[in-house]
């Protein structure tokens, strides 16, 4: 929609002039023609709308190759869905793909001249790339265990999905300030990741004329990045009914009042920290009518959306496997391998959660036995103590042209050191970016580390990183707390060593990085 906001008449960065004139989903209506051109001809100036289709121009862009982002609302696949994500990933992705930290999938050298075809096999199968990227509702994100958690208030999946259903290809808000994020679950330990959210639905219970309602609380306004902030809470309980409207009233009060003139304060946290908690739900209220106070919040821990070994599930019978994915890249082979194991064991389904990790539900506990011993057990231990099983990492200067370092193969070689060299007893939660932004949730690591540009003593270019400690969402949430210099790439190892065996020799029993 290219609707006329006040913003029309004030100063907009580059990204909102070109969207005055032409709204982002509209890629789709260019491809037919615009994949007849050689891709030399492509303007630069086209490549932000790309974005709305889920692909990023990789580097080096003279290759007209992308990086292709699939959307995966609450993180659930079938497996023929599973099956088709695995097969493009064999015969287009490089022989792989990434499962990223929004409960989604990414592919990288996908082709110019292959993105039609790659489109429709993906839409085939009812999954899509509309809006997984650009100024837009990203994917939807939930509880990796909504429906089949011992420690939820309610499914809320069927919830999750009216919310990604309104807001996908509704041209009404596919022009927003930057991209929004929303997080949906009722997880008593947090496991939609609340406080990095835009907007984010937690779980609660309201007294309302003698009757106990179970709905949301909600935070808005978090976000990661070069500028962190928390999500806050809004003096509201909503009942499940009532989340659409409110998601679009937060959203529409983004869109028409959020900051177009720079993208680097464009997300909805610049504009809460101005307006304030107060005034946002004035506005708010303004839009959707009354709105009970606040209930009972029933968010008590924080779980990181990890979801790792064999669990029993809320049906009495079944557990369910969490797989670690080190790194969150998976071979091709192996994701046909587990939509295989879901197919016989399972029931038709595969989850991601929020640490790049994959889970398939619905095991019958009679089948565990078995089922362990498949050989791709080999290769993903069930068992997670590891470094490797609580890390996450972006992607990179591989592929990522904001980066200023490697991180994939750093982040492995760091962690399996850290492996060989100690026994892991409490996660500790090592999250590598190649950049101040925050792909992986560097700000609430146990230690962030974070590529930056750097040149050694004869002033030539190298790799290098600044390291945070103490992140977590716990208890509404710090960011990790930035320590002096930057290390070199050639050191990185030893001086994470080093702070590892600080807590790992001094800490108490039980006692978690965060608490030391
Ligand atoms: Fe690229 Fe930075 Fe995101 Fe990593 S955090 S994928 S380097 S933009």
């Amino acid at each position: 929609m290219t609707y006329t906001t006040k913003w029309a008449t004030e100063k907009l960065n580059k990204n909102e002039i070109a969207k005055l004139s032409k709204d982002g989903l509209t890629v789709f209506d260019d491809f037919p023609n615009i994949i007849k051109q050689p891709w030399e001809e492509i303007p630069k100036d086209y490549y932000m709308y790309f974005k709305y289709a889920g692909l990023t121009v990789q580097k080096p862009q003279s290759d007209g190759k992308f990086m292709l982002r699939v959307k995966v609302p609450a993180g659930i696949i079938t497996v023929d869905q599973a099956k088709m994500l695995a097969k493009l990933g064999a015969e287009r992705g490089g022989g792989f793909l990434d499962i990223t930290t929004r409960q989604s999938v990414q592919y990288h050298n996908i082709k110019f001249a292959e993105l039609l075809n790659t489109f429709s096999e993906i839409e085939a199968v009812g999954l899509t790339t509309r809006g997984a990227e650009g100024d837009i509702n990203r994917n939807v994100i939930g509880n990796p265990l909504a429906g089949i958690d011992r420690f939820e208030l309610f499914d809320a999946t069927p919830t999750l999905l009216k919310v990604h259903n309104f807001f996908q290809d509704n041209t009404d808000y596919s022009n927003l300030p930057r991209k929004f994020k929303i997080s949906i679950s009722t997880s008593s330990v947090n496991s939609a990741n609340a406080e990095i959210n835009d907007l984010a639905f937690l779980p609660a219970t309201k007294a309302i004329n003698g009757r106990i309602y179970k709905g949301f609380a909600i935070k808005v306004g978090g976000g990661l990045g070069a500028k962190p902030y928390l999500g806050k809470y809004l003096n509201l309980f909503i009942k499940p009914s009532q989340v659409v409207k409110v998601a679009e009233a937060v959203v529409k009060i983004y869109r028409d009042n959020g900051y177009r003139r720079s993208r680097s304060n464009a997300r909805l946290k610049f504009l809460i920290d101005d307006w304030g908690i107060d005034k946002f739900t004035d506005e708010l209220l303004e839009i959707t009518g009354p709105l009970a106070t606040s209930g009972k919040n029933l968010t008590k821990y924080w779980s990181n959306g990890l979801v790792l070994g064999i669990h029993p599930q809320r049906q009495r019978g079944y557990s369910y496997i969490g797989v670690s994915v080190p790194t969150g890249r998976i071979a091709a082979e192996d994701l046909a391998t587990f939509a295989a194991i879901a197919a016989q064991y399972g029931r038709d389904e595969i989850r991601f959660d929020h640490s790049q990790n994959l889970l398939l539900p619905f095991i019958k506990n009679t089948d565990l036995a078995e089922i362990i011993t498949h050989p791709i057990f080999d290769k993903f231990p069930i068992e997670t103590s590891r470094f490797q099983d609580f890390g996450m990492t972006c992607t990179g200067n591989e592929y990522c042209n904001l980066a200023y370092t490697s991180t994939k193969d750093i982040s492995r070689d760091l962690l399996w050191y850290l492996d060989e060299e100690f026994q892991l007893t409490q996660p500790i939660r090592i999250v590598l970016t190649g950049c101040m932004n925050a792909c992986a949730h560097r700000n609430i690591a146990d230690i962030g580390i974070q590529g930056m540009a750097a040149r050694d003593k004869n002033r030539q270019p190298i790799e290098a990183f600044s390291i945070a400690i103490g992140g977590t969402l716990l208890n509404d949430g710090h960011f990790n707390e930035t320590l002096k210099g930057k290390v070199p790439k050639a050191i990185l190892l030893p001086v994470i060593k080093d702070l590892v065996s600080f807590y790992v020799n001094d800490k108490l029993e039980n006692e978690t990085f965060f608490d030391f």
